[in-house]
């Protein structure tokens, strides 16, 4: 027999398996809605203008040099910034411990592996359904998992009163793995409220709540609406880890930037804390890239360049009403002087009421509608 012969082949991963699938299939009427990535029109990955930008002011300059075991320090900066909200007092009292990541997956597993060795016999509680590496990440930590009601499917909603009752019933002290929002892959989010109770039932168990966000400014088009959840628990006194990714609302996929930070009770743990998750980092990777780190820093320290980010990521409207409404009109909400920039600036007529006929909506028209709506309500 061959050396290897022994190895059998491994399961093909759920959802880049898709991609593979897709890419053997020759006909040109394929579509692949497998991955999560965001796409233009014709199906190429998006570029952000405030990336290219930021890319311009860089090009360049020396940046080859290893960036330490815990990554760059300003871009953790603006990344705890950016989730906690700026001058939080978890910030200002230094009891954040963070590191830079290998996106999202690379905070799980960051964080995983702190949890094996610091928080020892805790189980990991992940939501039913939920993106199908979590289970990957913390097996291969070497950490428990277990799962919590999430997903109702007849009511196509949260299964709140369920997922109270599992944070009930696990042992205290357990790790809850919450997607701060857009979960993922239900596309159902607790309400502010159901967050609030969400978090008083967790801080009576007294457990410990890593939040992966992988979606921040992508859920609401509000970085900081994006993030209420994660505050809320911070304002209930919780500690708590949370993982960010760049690689959706930067358009960063292939950069592999993101940061891992945990909240401690004080700056004497959080020094502790984010020394032993440097020793985690360095023999596994021994320090993170840095070109995608030097451009999501140079977005968010940048005014300009952050109000642009902001714009890109789309609308910080809510638009439900327009698939909740009934008949043939959408009362889309716009005004007077919205109404009249449509028709001045794009060519498009409708009642100054801001109610549009859905009659006059066409698919070859919908895309330039969305565009035009979004440039003037935004
Ligand atoms: N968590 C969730 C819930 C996700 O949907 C994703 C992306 N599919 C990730 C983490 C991590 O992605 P990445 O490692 O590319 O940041």
């Amino acid at each position: 027999a061959t050396l290897f012969a022994g190895v059998p082949e491994a399961p093909k991963d759920p959802i880049l398996g898709i991609t593979e699938k897709f890419l053997a299939d020759s006909s040109p009427m394929k579509m692949n809605l497998g991955v999560g990535a965001y796409r233009d029109d014709n199906g190429q990955p998006v570029v952000l203008d405030c990336v290219r930008e930021a890319e311009r002011r860089i090009a360049g300059k020396a940046f080859m040099e290893y960036l330490p075991i815990g990554g760059l320090r300003d871009f953790i900066s603006e990344s705890v910034q950016l989730a906690y909200g700026e001058g939080h007092p978890v910030i200002a009292d230094k009891q954040v411990a963070a590191v830079q990541a290998l996106s999202g997956t690379g905070a799980c597993r960051v964080f995983a592996e702190f949890q094996k060795r610091y928080m020892p016999g805790t189980k990991v509680y992940i939501p039913a359904p939920t993106w199908s590496n979590h289970f990957n990440i913390w097996r291969d930590a070497g950490v428990e998992f277990a799962k919590y009601r999430y997903y109702q499917p007849a009511s196509r909603g949260l299964d709140f009163e369920g997922l109270l009752e599992d944070v009930a019933a696990a042992p205290r002290g357990s790790v809850f793995l919450l997607h701060a929002c857009a979960h993922n892959p239900t596309g159902v989010d607790p309400t502010p409220a159901q967050w609030r109770a969400i978090s008083a039932a967790m801080k009576e168990r007294g457990h410990f709540p890593y939040f992966d966000m992988a979606y921040q400014g992508f859920a609401s088009g509000d970085c900081d609406r994006d993030a209420a959840s994660i505050r809320t628990f911070l304002a209930d006194g919780h500690r708590l880890a949370l993982g960010q990714s760049y690689a959706k609302n930067m358009g960063l996929y292939g950069q592999r930037v993101g940061c891992l930070s945990i909240v401690a009770d004080s700056a004497r743990d959080a020094a502790a804390v984010e020394s032993q998750l440097r020793a985690v980092a360095r023999p596994m990777y021994s320090s993170p890239p840095l070109h995608g780190a030097l451009l999501v820093t140079k977005v968010l320290q940048d005014k300009e360049l952050k109000a642009q980010w902001y714009k890109e990521t789309g609308s910080q409207l809510t638009w439900n009403h327009v698939t909740d409404q009934i008949g043939m009109f959408a009362y889309s909400g716009m005004s007077g002087e919205m109404v009249d920039a449509l028709a001045a600036q794009h060519h498009i007529y409708m009642t100054r009421d801001g109610r549009i006929s859905m009659a006059g909506v066409n698919s070859r028209n919908v895309d330039r509608l969305a565009q035009a709506i979004h440039a003037v309500t935004s």
